[in-house]
């Protein structure tokens, strides 16, 4: 028995033999030909059988995974269409006498590194997406089968190097049970579309194809990251039974994914998600997510070259609220600075940049970026239930400058004859205490409030959320916190307007039942919390939470806070 642990990438527990998906020998010569055109048309076979079949591998994407995981396939199929890249080959046929396999594999090669050598992510993703074309473009070319996961059909986990994106689409959810790789992260694309597929998954183990045979039994635990090559009767049944437990509970879970979250005592809140991509709206709908409540744009500015165009923006923004029909989409504008960095916008270095250059107010400096923003999402705004919150609010003259920018740029659309929705909430987020503490006086001009307690617990506690060892001082249930909180929830009401929460202490199992309590409307968390949220909302009365508030409100330490909800709520 041996036990491998990795990175948890997809929850619940697999049990099944292993099936290795072994690369296939791509080995070859370099060899001169002679009749060149007879070599051309070789690759252009080769090229066209490969097109064939990534559309029918994009085409079973799309079916099982939707529209957005499909796109990655356009990407491969761009590639083997692409003149800059064929045409070289092509050429080096012709001028060299080499053969095809020579030519597809130094042409590759010379992109591949080119995009690696790039300091920026999704020109590596790139290189990614080459890699993957041309392994299989090879394997046509030396006539050996390419793995075909589409295949299988008895159940298994699947045991490899790492998963491309081809690879993972063609899995049938019927039989592939699992899978677990030695590379890869949690943001990963294996690790996503294994979460889209609601897939265990484990990564990251560096060495299970090392330690795994065909036909092992296999245990991956995509709860704990830990994968178990044939374990013993004891540990089966432990696992066996784990996987029961997790099996129930989603099924308890799933029965909720289309009911509202009402408590106990019959007051609705609301639970929606938080996302980076259009891509995450999927896995928002799977679990039953209400809306979106923090569309983090940043990640749109971070995964490009150069600063995204406004048409670029657009697509994104439009693919998002259409994807959500009438549900709520809030998209916070950019929260670049602190933490987050722009490889091609060069700030100077700061001592303090969570204090620093960030943000709104990096917004409202370079207004030419904002008001592109601004355009994008005004213009996407008819296809959807759009709100916009900005980031970092400190002051109200901060709101003021970024909602004149924001309805100029509206007027700007219209006399260019361009639609847009007249229904949009304007919000902030409140992160910084000194908002928190005048949130009256804001609640008089915003349409809603949203909570980022990732900063403001980090700015009221002054301890830096990158530092571990000040870690100890994240304190969601600091009694300072919980005062803050209710402040603002008590603001928002008080002016008929309401309260969300999007940072982590949303989804944190202590804090929902004080949240519901203080009267929070919306709480905003990853996909996969939803679901086990309202299944714990739908237990609380929300009558009883609140008539702990000023208890709370008056406790001296977090702890005293979480044991006393501890107790009342049997955790
Ligand atoms: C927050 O600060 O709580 C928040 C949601 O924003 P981010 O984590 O992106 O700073
Ligand atoms: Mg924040």
């Amino acid at each position: 028995m041996t036990k491998l642990t990795g990175i948890a990438a997809s929850n619940g527990v697999a049990i099944a033999k292993a099936y290795t998906l072994e690369a296939p020998d791509l080995s070859f010569e370099t060899i001169k030909v002679d009749d060149v055109d007879s070599e051309v048309q070789r690759l252009q076979d080769a090229l066209d059988t490969s097109k064939k079949e990534l559309e029918k591998i994009k085409e079973n994407a799309r079916q099982t995974l939707g529209d957005e995981h499909a796109e990655i396939f356009s990407a491969h199929l761009l590639v083997l269409s692409d003149p800059e890249m064929i045409t070289p080959m092509t050429d080096k046929i012709k001028n060299e006498s080499v053969n095809a396999e020579a030519a597809l594999d130094q042409v590759a090669n010379m992109f591949i590194d080119m995009f690696k050598g790039m300091d920026n992510e999704y020109m590596r993703e790139r290189a990614a997406d080459i890699q993957d074309v041309t392994k299989r473009v090879m394997a046509h070319l030396l006539k050996v089968s390419f793995p075909d996961p589409a295949l299988i059909d008895e159940e298994v986990v699947i045991i490899a190097e790492d998963l491309t994106p081809s690879d993972t689409a063609q899995l049938n959810k019927q039989f592939v049970k699992g899978f677990t790789t030695n590379i890869g992260g949690r943001t990963s694309h294996s690790a996503i579309m294994a979460r889209s597929l609601e897939i265990p998954a484990v990564v990251g183990t560096k060495s299970v194809t090392a330690e795994i045979s065909d036909g092992d039994l296999v245990v991956v635990d995509g709860i704990d990251g830990e994968v178990i090559v044939n374990p013993n009767e004891d540990l089966l049944a432990q696992y066996k039974e784990k996987q029961a437990d997790f099996a129930k509970q989603k099924e308890i879970w799933a029965q909720l994914k289309d009911e509202p979250t009402v408590s106990k005592d019959g007051s609705h809140v609301e639970l929606v998600a938080n996302i980076g991509t259009p891509d995450d709206v999927i896995g928002v709908l799977n679990n039953g997510g209400e809306g979106v409540g923090l569309y983090r744009t940043e990640f749109l500015y971070m995964g490009n070259s150069d600063f995204p165009t406004e048409d670029q923006q657009f697509e994104a923004y439009k693919s998002v609220l259409e994807q959500m029909g009438d549900k709520p989409v809030v998209v916070r504008t950019l929260d670049i600075g602190g933490d987050k960095e722009l490889s091609y916008l060069d700030l100077p270095k700061e001592m303090n940049p969570f204090l620093g250059f960030r943000a709104v107010r990096l917004c409202l400096e370079r207004d030419d970026i904002f008001r592109t923003q601004l355009r994008a999402l005004l213009r996407a705004s008819t296809y959807g239930n759009l709100k916009i919150m900005f980031p970092m609010i400190a002051t109200l003259n901060e709101f003021r400058q970024a909602k004149a920018l924001l309805l100029e740029e509206k007027e700007n659309l219209k006399a260019e004859g361009i639609d847009v929705s007249d229904d949009i909430e304007i919000g902030i987020m409140v992160e910084i205490p000194s908002t928190a503490v005048i949130a009256r006086q804001f609640a008089k001009e915003v349409d809603f409030f949203s909570i980022g307690t990732n900063d403001l617990i980090q700015y009221t506690m002054a301890a830096d959320r990158m530092n571990e060892r000040v870690s100890y001082l994240y304190q969601p249930y600091h009694p300072a916190i919980l005062n803050l909180v209710n402040n603002v929830i008590e603001a928002a009401h008080a002016e008929g307007k309401w309260a969300g929460m999007c940072g982590e202490m949303a989804g944190d199992s202590i804090a929902i039942p004080i949240l519901l309590g203080l009267g929070l409307d919306e709480f905003s968390m990853s996909a996969t919390s939803i679901l086990p949220a309202r299944t714990q909302i739908k237990g609380l009365s929300k009558e009883e939470m609140a008539s702990y508030k000023d208890q709370l409100l008056s406790m001296s330490t977090a702890d005293e806070v979480e044991a006393f909800i501890r107790e009342k709520t049997n955790q």
